[in-house]
């Protein structure tokens, strides 16, 4: 856009601007220092001069207003700006929601799921000997206990496997259904899946009239707990 600092942002401050003019050089100050600086400083100078109107008789008034060469504005004039505004915050808007907030949900992974892949990762759970899970043993991992926790609303009973180089493994059954995670592949059989959350593999099927849920630090592990169990 070919610009003028002083004679467009006089303009634009004075209303004279067409709606598509002003719209265009709202956007051109964005990235140009001269034209917001020369607006900025213009509205402030016209700010001071308003400033001044109570105290001065109407003369004076007039004099400041043409020394700072923009008219006063009228009423009218400021509540018909507001359309324009509105328009530029649809916009906004309109570009948050097709561009921002799909990546946000896209990130955003079901609570339940977020919940089991911090357990793997905190590594701090109070165990209990009880219940005991069908397999004690899952290739190297060997169980070492289990605790009962609600996963963000998913009452959930946990055994927690570990292997001997630390690695562990959480095997998760529930009567509710876990929520399936964003991005998931499907397995066979059909509803199970397997996902990273938070990096950390789940691997979740149905089985026995449960929901379960192996939580793994890779796919393989994962994978692997799955066969194991009869899940996939
Ligand atoms: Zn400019």
């Amino acid at each position: 856009m070919r610009h003028d600092p002083e004679r467009d942002a006089a303009a634009y401050l004075a209303g004279e601007l067409s709606t598509l003019r002003r719209i265009r050089f709202e956007r051109h100050m964005l990235d140009c220092r001269a034209c917001w600086s020369e607006a900025n400083t213009a509205r402030e100078g016209r700010i001071l001069a308003e400033s001044l109107r109570e105290a001065a008789p109407a003369s004076t008034r007039e004099r400041i207003r043409a020394v700072a060469d923009v008219p006063a504005e009228s009423p009218v004039r400021q509540r018909a700006r507001w359309p324009y505004v509105l328009a530029a915050a649809t916009a906004v808007l309109v570009v948050l929601a097709a561009v921002v907030i799909p990546q946000v949900i896209e990130r955003r992974q079901p609570a339940p799921l977020v919940a089991a892949a911090a357990l793997l990762k905190s590594n701090a759970l109070t165990l209990s000997r009880e219940p005991v899970p069908a397999m004690k043993t899952i290739g190297a991992y060997g169980w070492r206990g289990t605790t009962q926790r609600d996963l963000a609303g998913i009452p959930a009973t946990i055994y927690d496997y570990v292997a001997p180089e630390g690695r562990r493994l959480l095997v998760i059954a529930s009567s509710q259904e876990f929520p399936r995670a964003r991005n998931a592949r499907d397995l066979d059989p059909a509803p199970s899946w397997l996902a990273r959350v938070d990096e950390v593999s789940l691997l979740c099927a149905d089985k026995h009239g449960l929901s379960w849920l192996a939580a793994a630090t890779d796919d393989a592990a994962a994978l692997r707990a799955g066969r194991a169990l009869g899940l996939t």
